[in-house]
């Protein structure tokens, strides 16, 4: 099945920038995935092809007009669209890599763009969207955020990871951050690859990994930390 992603941008020059490369642009270029960046200006109503107007109660900047983006959403996604639309927001809900997940074993998503101070809230309400933020800073427009969602989502696509395998042990994966990594010279600037790591020891290599990721996560990441069982009371 291929996964179908439409994104309603003012910058459609702006796709598929990186998604072109690497892993997703050869996904792409196999059908495992298309993209297609529709021009919100397209379905302006005016000669001047005005897609923002200022804010109701006054204040700086433009808001995106709610008829022109519900008639490019509506032309990109028809009612019976099974496809989830969601809004590049920095209100919206983290993007997690669960959400990611869920995204990936669906038909495809529908990704709009804000630019300005955002969009008419009567568009989000009207067309459901689905505010997601990709986290706790202002960019100056979604598309950066859509490019990043896609990023993550292609790469679970069935066949687009080389090494299926590396999909799963990742950070976020398993719950935890992931251990670190070494590779070859075994020694470099009198720094060592940890012993264990060279002993060909499996078992005791998939122990060393799973503490280094504890560690690491209860540094960095105590909110990821698996909640501890209470001890029986009494
Ligand atoms: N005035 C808005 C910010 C608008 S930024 C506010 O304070 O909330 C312009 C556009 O960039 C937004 O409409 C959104 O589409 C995108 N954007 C900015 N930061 C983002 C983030 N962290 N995650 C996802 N999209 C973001």
């Amino acid at each position: 099945m291929t996964f179908r992603a439409s994104v309603l941008t003012l910058y459609p020059q702006m796709f598929p920038g990186h998604l072109g490369e690497s892993l997703a642009g050869r996904a792409m270029e196999r059908g495992d995935w298309t993209l297609e960046a529709i021009q919100i200006r397209d379905f302006a109503r005016d000669r001047h092809r005005s897609v923002d107007d200022t804010p109701a109660g006054g204040g700086a900047g433009m808001v995106l007009r709610p008829d022109v983006l519900a008639d490019a959403i509506d032309h990109a996604s028809p009612p019976d669209d099974a496809r989830p639309r969601l809004l590049m927001s920095p209100r919206g809900a983290a993007l997690t890599q669960d959400r990611v997940r869920e995204l990936a074993a669906g038909p495809g998503v529908v990704l709009v763009c804000g630019r300005f101070e955002g969009v008419d809230q009567r568009v989000i309400e009207a067309r459901g969207l689905e505010e997601v933020s990709v986290g706790d800073y202002v960019l100056s427009g979604g598309e950066p955020a859509a490019l990043t969602l896609l990023d993550a989502v292609v790469r679970l696509l069935p066949g687009v990871m080389g090494n299926e395998a590396s999909g799963n042990l990742e950070s976020f994966e398993s719950g935890l951050l992931e251990h670190p990594h070494y590779t070859r010279p075994q020694v470099w600037e009198e720094r060592a690859i940890p012993d264990v790591l060279t002993s060909g020891n499996h078992a005791k290599i998939e122990a060393w990994r799973r503490a280094e990721s504890e560690k690491l996560t209860k540094e960095r990441r105590p909110d990821l930390m698996p909640a501890k069982k209470k001890p029986p009371q009494g």
